[in-house]
């Protein structure tokens, strides 16, 4: 049934899930996680991993560990204990330079994720009189927009005429040649790029590689914003080299609501004194810090953004999770990835192929799928709402689209199939079904 060919060893059935399940290398991590409570008589199926990924159970044991350094040691436990936390950022360093494939130097872990954006906006949107537009895609995820309107507000620029949008073809997708046309038209404005690695909406796997080049050939800066993309795809920052990129760490990185969220900056930007980033005392090199100097001693690498010291108990999740990461390994994760969605994809065109269409690119496309309900005189939020009362956890997100990501760590082929298996119950229960 699937339109291209593509893996033509799936099968519609229960025992085909399970066999795959049975010989997953990954399919032992699912035991890792705290999955939600049964509800009706459901139990739960979680494809919502990329909003709020699931709690590891090392997770919950890291900040027990925490409250115990804490409650034992007291101010003590930022130097004597076994993390101390002065240096408890460097504990995510090899998670995060694994996953993005950058320098440890070009890494820190610190603040959320549009806090990030602004301070990093800080150092590389400095706009001129001439050079100070920002372009964002069409249908961005409103902070991204909102943060890079006050920028330009913040800077007495009107972002009617600041802002420039990216837009998608008629098909939702976006077409690196569209960016190229929008530069060569306006390219000589244009002081920063602010562009996700995955778009949140559609789930298209955006050209991270050719969206830094088209910022480079046109003399503006590259921010990426990886909240979607880290944990999920690919990332080659070493070969891209945009100018700065930041993440959260909640929605695939499974650290919990609100975790301390990732940052890089290219290493040609390191040490260097024209970024100009606003500073605090974490900014400061480690080993001087505590003088209390009135001098600032800049940290080495992308530290120096750094600011406060960080809210260990927010931090502590990010370690746990990334040792996860570590484990499994990011080639096997995508592997198992492709696979898994490829799943979903199937089923979802095989049985449902005439009530609902994918809006996901299947060539640029990481766990999620973007689904849109096109049964005729069938309420879309209907169809949401039902497979809620089933225990299907995906999300919804205004106007029509329903979100739907297999996590490759603890989601299984049995869980996919479960779900076909519901979304069929609830088109019976809505007088659409087969
Ligand atoms: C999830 C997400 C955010 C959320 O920002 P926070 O500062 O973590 O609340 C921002 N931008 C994008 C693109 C996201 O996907």
């Amino acid at each position: 049934m699937s339109s291209d060919g593509r893996d033509p060893d799936y099968a519609d059935s229960r025992a085909f899930a399970l066999a795959e399940d049975e010989r997953d290398p990954l399919a032992h991590f699912r035991q890792a996680f705290n999955f939600p409570s049964e509800r009706g008589g459901h139990a739960p199926v979680y494809l919502c991993g990329n909003s709020l990924g699931l709690q590891p159970k090392s997770a919950r044991l890291l900040v027990i560990d925490e409250l115990d350094v804490w409650a034992n040691l007291a101010v003590d436990g930022h130097f004597r204990s076994e993390r101390p936390w002065w240096r408890y950022h460097e504990a995510c360093t090899a998670g995060f330079t694994t996953l993005t494939g950058a320098a440890p130097a070009e890494v820190t872990a610190m603040n959320t994720l549009t806090v990030n954006l602004h301070l990093l906006m800080a150092s590389f949107y400095r706009p001129t009189r001439t050079r100070y537009r920002i372009v964002v895609e069409y249908g961005a995820f409103p902070s991204d927009r909102y943060a890079a309107a006050s920028q330009l507000r913040f800077h007495g620029f009107d972002p009617d005429d600041g802002l420039l949008e990216w837009r998608p073809r008629d098909d939702g997708r976006f077409v690196t040649d569209d960016l190229a046309s929008l530069l060569d038209e306006h390219g000589d404005s244009v002081a920063l790029l602010l562009l996700p690695g995955v778009q949140y909406l559609n789930g298209q796997v955006l050209d991270m590689g050719a969206i830094c080049e088209l910022g480079r050939a046109h003399g503006a800066n590259v921010g990426l914003d990886l909240a979607h993309a880290i944990g999920n795809v690919d990332i080659r920052l070493d070969e891209w080299s945009p100018d700065f990129a930041s993440w959260c760490t909640y929605k695939y990185l499974n650290a919990g609501p609100g975790a301390i969220a990732g940052a890089f900056v290219a290493r040609r930007h390191l040490d260097s004194a024209e970024t100009g980033q606003l500073q605090g005392w974490w900014g400061n090199r480690a080993e001087t810090r505590f003088r209390m100097a009135r001098e600032f001693d800049p940290a080495p690498g992308a530290d120096v953004w750094q600011l406060s010291n960080p809210p260990i108990l927010s931090l502590a999740p990010v370690v746990a999770s990334l040792d996860l990461f570590l484990e499994a390994g990011a080639g096997r994760l995508r592997d198992k990835s492709r696979r898994l969605t490829g799943y979903l994809e199937w089923l979802i065109e095989r049985r449902f192929g005439d009530r609902l269409e994918i809006l996901t690119p299947p060539e640029a496309r990481g766990a999620q799928l973007s689904v849109v309900v096109s049964a005729n005189g069938i309420e879309p939020k209907a169809v949401f709402d039902k497979l809620v009362d089933y225990n299907v956890t995906g999300d919804w997100r205004e106007p029509n689209v329903i979100r739907l990501a297999p996590v490759p760590l603890y989601n299984s082929f049995a869980d996919v199939f479960e779900f076909a298996e519901r979304l069929d119950a609830v088109f019976g229960d809505l007088g659409a079904g087969r």
